[in-house]
């Protein structure tokens, strides 16, 4: 993921790539696999320029989600959590989360074009994407 996309996608919402939001995104870009919280992008921000507010995470977040940049999730732990947009595809990946020590896991393969095919032949309904979250249990908490 390169400043050249993120300058693109920002400028396509018409926003200006600033610094705040060079820094968030190259946050994203190198914690790939960590779907990090607003709050766990702050404090790593802070160790490098104080005074980022979290309005304005939030905000440049919002911001990274519109224009495509970045996808927001919901695990269900009571905080939104964010990766980016790292695949072409326009569906997601898929999530494993593990009910014990709270890990997620990452399916990066779609999977669900037999249920696509009879959802867009059985009810006339054109898809686009698809959330799909896996409750269970997993290796390392299962040994
Ligand atoms: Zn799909
Ligand atoms: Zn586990
Ligand atoms: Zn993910």
């Amino acid at each position: 993921m390169s400043h050249r996309f993120l300058n693109q996608k920002l400028k396509e919402k018409g926003l200006k790539i600033t610094r705040q939001r060079k820094d968030i995104f190259n946050l994203l870009n190198s914690n790939k696999k960590k779907h990090m919280s607003a709050e766990e992008i702050q404090n790593e921000i802070v160790k490098k320029e104080s005074n980022l507010g979290i309005a304005t995470i939030y905000r440049t977040l919002q911001h990274f989600v519109d224009s495509g940049i970045a996808i927001k999730h919901d695990f269900d732990d009571g905080k939104s959590r964010y990766e980016l947009k790292v695949d072409d595809s326009s569906h997601n990946h898929h999530h494993l989360i593990c009910q014990k020590c709270g890990s997620i896991i990452e399916v990066n393969l779609d999977l669900m074009e037999e249920l696509e095919n009879q959802i867009e032949k059985n009810f006339d309904f054109e898809i686009k994407n698809h959330t799909v979250k896996v409750y269970g249990i997993c290796k390392n908490c299962k040994r």
